[in-house]
């Protein structure tokens, strides 16, 4: 068993650390400020004119389509490559994402048909298009298979009408992976279909930006009428479940992996605070209590990248069903980085629940991760109804 990085995940960990220390750690302060600032309003906490910048300097850089398959204009350098990225680039609460975001192209990747290819998947793989998933609504979230947004084919033509709630940065992405319910009788299993709708396309409304907790913004859609070609279509009528799981597991090891860098960060950011900060005539470094949280935040860190590190290994030797580990690393880290982040605030006092640091914002993020791309009571209880069929434990060298 190897447990040691390839020296060329090595050499590319030490460049993306060096970027995150020298250009991202910089920007925090203005982040901050920006996202405590706009209150209900949907300003980026990210001023466009940095994240332009340094979507420049990490195309100089080298680091776009990491994961994008090499006859797609992409370095094919798979997931164990961006999950070492995406935890250095979060050692950073700054919210920049490398292109393409993997989750949607990995859907695009398994779902587009030539045409498609050449209209949203090329320009999504090189960086120069945005898009964003579709799926809940204001009467389905955790129960994605209680949708109810309507897909009738009348006349040669889609036409969608429903609701969709909670959609991420809906503003400013060229296209939307929507889905919908094309066979009611069938419902998820063999009656949702996925549709590519372009930004602007009439019958979209964006209605309004619904704010949260955290940078993250989100908004809800009304379609009415929208009428769609069949070219539109992404992959076959009626099979959109199965390409969407998959996509939700690839997005639930990125979130792993955005955890490791963020628990890396506020354990340094404690054991630094532990070691300055004197109370009763002695470094915090000295009482019991704070040396417990940070050995209990050190080996829960290292549990959880183990778990997500040996999940994207597998990816990359091509296993397919990766549900079970989606699962665990999913509950896993997020549960982990909120407990590190409620220590790292009670380690700093005060200063810990300020805006001066990164930490209460981090703390925040944790809340928002234990409920996103499914809440930890729906993957625990997948977890189990997965052992249950299977009748014995994980087995972690199944692939
Ligand atoms: C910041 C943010 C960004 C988002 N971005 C997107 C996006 O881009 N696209 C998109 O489609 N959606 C997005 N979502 C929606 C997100 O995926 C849902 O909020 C999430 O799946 C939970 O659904 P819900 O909010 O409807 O909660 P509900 O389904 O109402 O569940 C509420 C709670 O009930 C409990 N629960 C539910 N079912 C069970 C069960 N079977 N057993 C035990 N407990 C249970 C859980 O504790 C759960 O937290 C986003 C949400 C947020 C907050």
């Amino acid at each position: 068993m190897d447990f040691s990085l390839p020296e060329e995940l090595l050499q590319l960990k030490a460049m993306v650390r060096k970027f995150t220390e020298h250009e991202l750690f910089p920007l925090e302060k203005t982040v901050i400020e920006r996202e405590a600032g706009r209150g209900l309003t949907d300003l980026p906490a990210l001023p466009p004119e940095d994240e332009t910048r340094l979507m420049q300097r990490t195309a100089e850089l080298g680091l776009w389509g990491l994961d994008v398959p090499a006859q797609f204009g992409g370095q094919g350098l798979g997931a164990l490559a961006k999950t070492v990225v995406v935890e250095e680039l979060n050692r950073s609460i700054v919210p920049f994402t490398l292109p393409p975001d993997a989750p949607n192209l990995n859907f695009l990747l398994e779902a587009c048909s030539e045409e498609q290819f050449e209209k949203y998947l090329i320009p999504y793989a090189k960086g120069e298009k945005l898009s964003a998933l579709a799926l809940t609504e204001p009467n389905a979230g955790s129960d994605a298979g209680a949708i109810q947004m309507r897909a009738d084919f009348i006349d040669g033509h889609w036409l969608l009408n429903g609701s969709k709630m909670f959609i991420s940065y809906a503003r400013k992405v060229d296209f939307f992976i929507v889905i919908a319910v094309s066979d009611r009788q069938k419902g998820k299993r063999g009656g949702f279909t996925a549709f590519l709708v372009d930004q602007g396309a009439p019958g979209l409304h964006i209605m309004r930006n619904v704010n949260t907790i955290g940078e993250m913004l989100t908004y809800e859609l009304v379609f009415e009428d929208l009428e769609l070609d069949p070219g539109q279509v992404l992959g076959e009528p009626g099979q959109a479940f199965i390409p969407l799981q998959n996509r939700l597991g690839v997005r639930r090891l990125e979130l792993a992996a955005r955890c490791l860098g963020y628990a890396d960060r506020l354990i340094h950011l404690m054991i630094e605070q532990a070691n300055v900060r004197q109370t009763f005539g002695k470094p915090l470094a000295d009482r019991q209590a704070v040396q417990w949280w940070i050995s209990d935040s050190l080996m829960e860190l290292h549990a959880a990248r183990l778990m997500t590190y040996h999940a994207a290994w597998k990816a990359d030797q091509g296993a397919r069903d990766l549900r079970q580990e989606a699962a665990m690393v999913k509950v896993f880290a997020t549960e982990m980085l909120a407990k590190v982040a409620d220590r790292a605030i009670q380690v700093h006092g005060g200063m810990g629940l300020s805006k001066e640091l990164p930490i209460e914002y981090i703390y925040r993020l944790a809340r928002i991760f234990r409920i996103v791309e499914g809440p930890s009571e729906i993957h625990r209880w997948l977890l189990a109804r997965e052992t249950f069929k299977q009748g014995k434990p994980y087995d972690m060298f199944r692939l």
